[in-house]
């Protein structure tokens, strides 16, 4: 992210707090407080009209002591250090909620991917991949999917990796497309599993899905999918806000139609219609009357400066990092529910494991199978984090990462620091 906000700091204050409430000594936790391995690449790419641009790239490795590193690999024009360290740290706590044995990574090339042809995206993602090449493989660390990366740009990367090895390696990345050793169920995981986060809460406080308006940031991966789900369990999706800008419908979107119309054009819901929508502004978008609240873009966008407009009742945080530290004081102080993003995004990368382990065995799982697996562990993640939010009384962020720095620590401790 530009600007000054740090969202690393964001992390290691949140961090540092729960370490303390689980009654850890700075010693305990030291190893989490800095990445493993951070390593940053020039990316240089021969454009189509022949000219030579360089890019910045990079991937860190947050932690491995609960196993090979995973998380994805961002295209973005405001990528830099500080955000995929931050968002490997989270990744290093999404895994340990969930309780899949991964460690955290994360990578990101400063690029607007929109600038670039096809042939320009597939040049730089390989040409990424070899200068990354020494710190990532199956037992390492394993990409996948992330803002503005997609299944195709998986396969570039499979393939990249494959050639330098001299046999193909499906299990070198994760959120591949089907044919390549991809998963069924992993398009929609990260959408679903917020889905099913959001259903748990609701049955435990007693209340029904049935009618409850949503507004949605983002209309990516994660806000259309998470929005058709919970539209499907009888939600009234009203908003959606993007970079296009934000339309409004208060009888409730078609969602199937605006996916459908955003994979016409471009990914935008720029110039949609339909009847009874509304173009607002980004400010109204955030001060709307709804219940519950999905921003699935990118960090930072809850801050001091919107969070005290907030009507919501419910965050569902499908981004990482949506909300800053500021922000959560703000909601948390007017009594908001923030289901924080490092349990309620955790579908994504339950159902990359998913595919490693199958291409690991060779063998192909069946999507009911893997659905039934996504919601078992997406269930016990949510009563793990439910019950240390009621026992320690504390907000449902600080429970998750209560859960996840006990399981990170604790498996330090047994392996005990090398040499
Ligand atoms: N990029 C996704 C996330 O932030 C998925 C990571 C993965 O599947 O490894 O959780």
């Amino acid at each position: 992210m530009s600007g000054t906000y740090n969202p690393y700091e964001n992390m290691l204050a949140v961090l540092e707090d729960a370490a303390g409430r689980l009654g850890l000594t700075r010693n305990d936790y030291i190893t989490m407080t800095q990445p493993e391995r951070e390593l940053t690449v020039s990316v240089p790419v021969v454009m189509d009209d022949g000219r030579t641009e360089v890019f910045q790239g990079y991937r860190v490795q947050h932690s491995s002591s609960r196993g090979p590193c995973k998380g994805g690999i961002r295209f973005h024009p405001d990528a830099d250090l500080n955000e995929v360290k931050a968002l490997a740290a989270w990744m290093t706590l999404k895994c340990a909620v969930v309780n899949i044995p991964y460690g955290g990574a994360k990578g990101g090339i400063r690029v607007d991917p929109a600038n670039l042809s096809k042939n320009e995206l597939m040049r730089m993602t390989k040409r990424y991949v070899a200068q990354i090449l020494p710190i990532i493989g199956p037992e390492k660390d394993i990409p996948a999917p992330d803002v503005n990366t997609d299944g195709q740009v998986m396969a570039w990367i499979m393939d990249a990796f494959s050639m330098f090895k001299g046999y193909t390696v499906p299990a070198v990345v994760t959120g591949k497309p089907l044919d390549i050793g991809g998963s069924l169920g992993r398009v929609e995981a990260t959408g679903r599993g917020a889905m099913l986060t959001l259903m748990s809460y609701l049955e435990k406080v007693g209340k029904s899905p049935k009618g409850m308006k949503l507004a949605v940031q983002g209309f990516g991966n994660v806000g259309s999918i998470g929005a058709k789900l919970m539209r499907e369990q009888g939600m009234k999706v009203v908003a959606v806000s993007d970079a296009f800008g934000t339309v409004y419908n208060p009888e409730g979107l078609d969602i199937e139609a605006a996916i459908e119309y955003a994979a016409k054009n471009k990914k935008s819901l720029a110039g949609y219609s339909e009847n009874g929508l509304k173009v607002i502004s980004n400010q109204e978008f955030w001060s709307l009357d709804v219940d519950v609240l999905f921003p699935a873009a990118l960090e930072n966008q809850i801050n001091e400066s919107n969070a005290g407009s907030i009507k919501a009742k419910i965050i569902l945080e499908g981004a990482n990092g949506p909300t800053t530290v500021e922000g959560d004081k703000i909601l948390n102080e007017k009594g908001v529910t923030i289901i924080p993003d490092i349990l309620t995004n955790a579908g994504g990368v339950v159902v990359s494991y998913f595919e490693w382990v199958q291409n690991l065995e060779a063998f192909m799982w069946e999507e009911d199978y893997i659905n039934q697996n996504l919601g078992k562990i997406m269930k016990r993640a949510f009563e793990d984090v439910w019950g240390i939010c009621q026992e320690k009384k504390v907000t449902m962020r600080m429970a998750a990462y209560m859960v996840a720095i006990k399981r990170v620590v604790h498996a330090k401790k047994l392996r005990g620091v090398f040499p």
